[in-house]
């Protein structure tokens, strides 16, 4: 489209959209009332950030977090867009300074906090400053339902329809139970155009491990990928502070992350991992939100996520700017019993809790996966897709076996002992182990004591993870750690239907995934240059790295290594301004010292102006002392020149305006040919 295109590529400094973002770009700009879902790091923001540019008037950003609305201004700022936010966190200079440009009507952007609209003048105020549209980011925290509810939320349907103006609303949550919630709240339940698509984040490796040895496998994973900024997810606050002292003692840089710490230290440890290369948090899914660093390079979990939602969700904090990034999900026995439970035993009503186990299930199955993880994964959200070959399955297809025997024999166990046992018993049983437990029960005596000698004891227990994976069976809430078997295994038990199995693999050593290198070896150094650079100027700033340039540029300056700021301005992810700021810095770092470029001619830096420029000054060195080389020296200005390179025709009599007449008797003619020749 006109008008969106020239401003993605010099505000933002992207050569294209995204899958997805046109759509919306289009819909928001023309004032339609929209909801769009798109997976985290998808690229939201831009779609209300363009628009907002395109259209009159301001466009009010509701976000539920202080510290990830100051990065955008921030960010927004550096691009040289008029953007500023009312928070609670303002500076009275910064507060001072959104007044002023919305008095002088310059603001595009103004963010808010939700918990300013509950103040009653905020309603006056928003009518007197022009708002045009509402973008209401992070659109699920009006759900109810959702951990991440904000109460002032709900007011802002209220707003809309005070202020009379379109909404566009933003999340990456993709349930159909918060997107009905999200269309009654915000749009009173007339339906908005909906968007939801471009699930697929290619760039994110997929992998699960069954838990072995924790806390081993998660100091594995993390010393392979050294000095890269990475989350690990665990299920307890006590864990998040074991495992994070465990990493500082291997020598890396790492903190912790609770709900139970108090809001200073969380927004510490915010702060440093938006601004720190390398860090690592190790978090519970209170970390999460107020997340948007777009290079976070590794996201571990040390136990299961609790549905196929939070996973991709958590998993989807890596690799936004599209860089390659990886994942690793650990998952035992245990972590299936513990997430049924905290389902059964949780407060919600019963249809809820039925469709809690069934998005378990469907992260189980992911877990359990025989082929492609992102077929398995995007299946679940409705995209068909090609094996991805990025995902341990990809890499090295799993290795199965009929299991019907063993599940057949195991489900006869369960039965047998009357549903009343956990794994640990029944596996007593299937070996054939007399413990005082299965002397004690006579279990000894049952037809099936024994009957499952081909395997052990580690086995056994990979194929009740398995079973579990499959919903075959489920703890009993009433009997606890009791194992009782599902309506979906009758068939297996009657001899219907058959199952494939993995062969286990915790007993072999567990591979260590080969890391996946950003650049090349040639390209590595001038990458960590240019990474230092990028520090340096971060520090100076006070902003966080990525504000700077995000790594996927960096990547790119590598490997193009821009001679000039022509060619920087090439790089995706450097627009005009960033261009005029930082190009000049960059270059060096690639190219060393090089001449200091004019001003008005670094102005110039990617169009074809520039070139014309250069060829202008060329022309005018010839004719320094005139035609025959005698005459006193004379020269034009440099921002002369600029606007001599951007005039539109060959006009004598233009150029003579611009040069005086003096100077137009000794360069118009050649400059003139210069012209003629650029068209
Ligand atoms: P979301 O809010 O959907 O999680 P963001 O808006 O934070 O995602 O964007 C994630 C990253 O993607 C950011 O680093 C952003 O600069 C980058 N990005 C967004 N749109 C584009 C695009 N069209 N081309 C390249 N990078 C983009
Ligand atoms: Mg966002
Ligand atoms: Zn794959």
């Amino acid at each position: 489209m006109t008008g969106a295109a020239p401003l993605l590529r010099d505000v933002f400094g992207f050569d294209s959209f995204r899958p997805g973002q046109e759509e919306i770009v289009d819909a928001v700009v023309a004032g339609e009332n929209v909801l769009a879902i798109m997976p985290t790091g998808g690229g939201k923001s831009l779609c209300f950030q363009l628009p907002a540019l395109m259209r009159d008037g301001v466009t009010l950003v509701i976000s539920p977090l202080i510290a990830l609305m100051r990065d955008q201004v921030r960010a927004l700022q550096a691009s040289g867009v008029c953007a500023g936010a009312l928070t609670s966190g303002n500076t009275e200079e910064e507060t001072e300074m959104v007044w002023a440009a919305l008095d002088e009507g310059r603001l595009k952007l103004l963010y808010i906090a939700p918990e300013r609209l509950a103040a009653g003048s905020a309603m006056g105020m928003l009518r007197r400053i022009g708002v045009s549209l509402i973008a209401v980011d992070e659109a699920h925290c009006v759900s109810q339902w959702g951990h991440d509810f904000r109460p002032d939320y709900l007011k802002i349907g209220a707003l809309r329809r005070a202020l009379d103006v379109p909404l566009a609303a933003f999340t990456a949550t993709a349930d159909a139970e918060t997107r009905d919630e999200i269309v009654e709240k915000l749009f009173d339940g007339v339906p908005p155009r909906i968007f939801l698509h471009g699930f697929d984040r290619p760039n994110i490796h997929l992998a699960f491990t069954a838990k072995n040895n924790p806390r081993t496998q998660i100091l594995q994973f993390a010393a392979a990928r050294k000095g890269r900024s990475g989350i690990v997810y665990c299920g307890t606050r006590a864990k998040t502070e074991t495992l994070s002292r465990a990493l500082r003692e291997e020598g890396h840089s790492a903190c912790f992350y609770h709900a139970g710490m108090d809001a200073e230290d969380r927004r510490i440890v915010e702060t440093r991992f938006s601004r720190e290369d390398g860090l690592i948090v190790v978090a519970t899914v209170a970390f999460g939100m107020g997340v948007d660093k777009p290079d976070i390079r590794w996201v571990a979990h040390a136990d299961l996520p609790k549905s196929i939602e939070s996973y991709y969700q958590e998993i989807g904090r890596s690799g936004r700017d599209g860089a390659p990034a990886e994942t690793l999900t650990l998952f035992g026995p245990e972590d299936i019993r513990l997430r049924r439970t905290q389902i059964d035993e949780g407060l919600a009503p019963p249809e809820r809790r039925v469709a809690d186990h069934g998005r378990l299930n469907a992260l189980l199955g992911l877990a359990e996966a025989l082929k492609c993880r992102r077929q398995v994964l995007l299946g679940y959200f409705g995209e068909e897709s090609e094996p991805c070959g990025n995902c341990d399955l990809c890499d090295t297809p799993a290795e199965v076996f009929d299991g019907t025997e063993a599940v057949r024999k195991a489900l006869s166990a369960i039965l047998r002992t009357g549903e009343w046992f956990g794994a640990g018993h029944l596996i007593d049983i299937l070996v054939g182990n007399k413990t005082e437990k299965v002397q004690a029960r006579r279990h000894d005596q049952l037809p099936t004591f024994g009957v499952g000698r081909e395997y052990d004891k580690r086995q056994w227990q990979a194929v009740f993870r398995q079973m579990s994976g499959h919903d075959l069976v489920r703890p009993d809430p009433e009997r606890h750690g009791a194992l009782k078997m599902t309506e979906a295994a009758r068939p297996i038990l009657m001899g219907e239907a058959s199952i494939t199995l993995r062969l286990d693999t915790i007993q072999k050593a567990p591979r260590r995934p080969a890391v996946k290198a950003l650049v090349s070896e040639e390209d590595a150094p001038l990458l960590s240059a240019l990474k230092a650079k990028r520090r340096a100027l971060a520090e100076a700033a006070k902003v966080p790295a990525y504000v700077i340039f995000p790594d996927r540029t960096l990547i790119e300056m590598a490997e193009m290594r821009p001679g000039n700021l022509d060619q920087m301005m090439a790089i995706g992810g450097v627009g005009a301004k960033k261009l005029e700021r930082f190009g000049a810095a960059f270059l060096e770092v690639i190219n060393g010292e090089s001449a200091p470029m004019h001003p008005a001619r670094r102005k110039l830096a990617g169009r074809a102006a520039g070139n014309v420029y250069d060829q202008l000054l060329q022309a005018q060195a010839g004719l320094m002392r005139g035609v025959d080389g005698i005459d006193k020296v004379m020269s034009c200005s440099a921002s002369q020149l600029a606007r001599v390179a951007q005039m539109r025709g060959d006009d004598a009599q233009a150029l003579e305006r611009l040069l005086g007449a003096r100077h137009a008797e000794r360069f118009g003619a050649a400059f003139l040919d210069v012209l003629r020749e650029a068209r």
